[in-house]
């Protein structure tokens, strides 16, 4: 017999588990990519891209090489540039203010709001100025940004709105899924997201033809067909490979996605009464935990007892982007977000994907308990 004290080496994420569950799947999407060898782009890429616009509910989805790929694109189709602000929070990764400062426009870093620490619409309003062009909510966690009052302010004030969805597959805000809310919606299939790729990949949504068309002309050196470029564009593409690799997962995602569920739940059970600040799902959202935070004054003591008993933590993140040297560089590290800077202090990530088993969850929370009061 085993009890919740008997020590077990839990990871914050278990790609192993899931390879052990599809591998097999995997094998015959591999096994049809290399049987045609059309290694970019073709049926493969646009069979994914019709089946994840399915899955969001979005007119059109266009596959990129990763993330990064799909918030830059996204703000080249948008025209943004130099002498343009973006207004962004800072409580993220860093790809969602890096994207900005590739296109040369100036990332406008915004505080959050503290119960679903997505970047906070009040305050993101009050640093509109005459530059501003976009505003990019992170989906942070896998919990919806209060898109409601982000697309009221930006249409007053015509602005555009990129969605950071990449840790946001299948959420949803009064039953819209994000991805679709905004004017485009990025997504990416890094493999520890929760659809991940066997390797970099990415896609932009929306349902606006003619900024999807843009991102699939940039993506792709600027072609307007094979053999005329209109623009300079990037090699941006995403392969045939993951895309077949995508297209098999996504089966699962849904399950994957209550699985997730299910196990948030359960942690809100057993950590009920231990003083943390759980996570919250905000009325109409539907959360889909990529991951599972928690916060306490005192992480930083009760991440290293986690680790010494075998449970794989994480903070995501623990330096705010506009303290990160690159920031400080650019002059952007002169402003104070304590909303930010106080979340960066007290997050704590635990382990969370869809294989994660009940026993698992009750090792992970005994522990949890155990150093809180170490
Ligand atoms: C993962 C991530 C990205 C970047 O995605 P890549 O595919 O790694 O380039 C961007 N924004 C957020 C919030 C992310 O979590």
């Amino acid at each position: 017999m085993t009890s919740a004290s008997t020590p077990m080496n839990i990871p914050l994420v278990d790609l192993k588990a899931q390879m052990a569950a599809i591998g097999l799947e995997l094998y015959e999407a591999f096994n049809r990519v290399s049987g045609h060898c059309g290694f970019i782009m073709g049926k493969e890429v646009a069979d994914f891209e019709a089946a994840f616009a399915r899955f969001t509910n979005a007119q059109r989805c266009v596959g990129v090489a990763s993330g990064t790929a799909a918030l830059h694109l996204s703000l080249r189709a948008l025209v943004i540039g130099p002498g343009d602000e973006v207004i962004v929070p800072a409580h993220t990764f860093m790809a969602t203010a890096e994207a900005v400062l590739m296109v040369g426009a100036k990332p406008v870093f915004v505080d959050i709001d503290p119960v679903s620490y997505c970047i906070s619409p009040e305050l993101a309003e009050q640093a509109i100025t005459d530059k501003t062009r976009a505003i990019i909510p992170v989906h942070l966690y896998g919990h919806p940004a209060n898109m409601t009052v982000i697309s009221r302010i930006a249409a007053e004030h015509g602005l555009s709105v990129i969605e950071d969805a990449a840790q946001a597959h299948g959420a949803e805000l009064d039953g819209q899924r994000c991805g679709t809310m905004g004017d485009l919606g990025c997504f990416s299939f890094f493999p520890g997201k929760n659809l991940g790729a066997l390797g970099d990949a990415g896609g932009v949504t929306g349902n606006t033809p003619i900024l999807l068309d843009r991102v699939a002309r940039l993506r792709n050196h600027g072609r307007s067909s094979k053999y005329e470029h209109e623009e300079i564009g990037f090699g941006e593409r995403m392969d045939a490979l993951q895309a077949a690799l995508l297209s098999t997962k996504l089966q699962y995602l849904e399950t994957w996605t209550e699985q997730r569920r299910r196990a948030a739940s359960l942690y809100n059970e057993l950590l009920a009464d231990t003083g943390l600040t759980l996570p919250v799902e905000k009325p109409g959202a539907r959360h889909v935990y990529h991951l599972y935070v928690v916060r306490t004054d005192k992480r930083d003591g009760l991440l290293e007892y986690l680790k010494e008993n075998g449970v794989g933590a994480g903070i995501h993140y623990p330096v705010p982007l506009h303290r990160q040297p690159v920031c400080r560089a650019h002059g952007l590290d002169a402003i104070e977000l304590p909303e930010t800077e106080r979340a960066a202090g007290e997050v704590l990530s635990l382990p969370i994907y869809p294989e994660i088993t009940d026993r698992q969850i009750e090792y992970v929370s005994h522990i949890v308990k155990k150093g809180l009061l170490a």
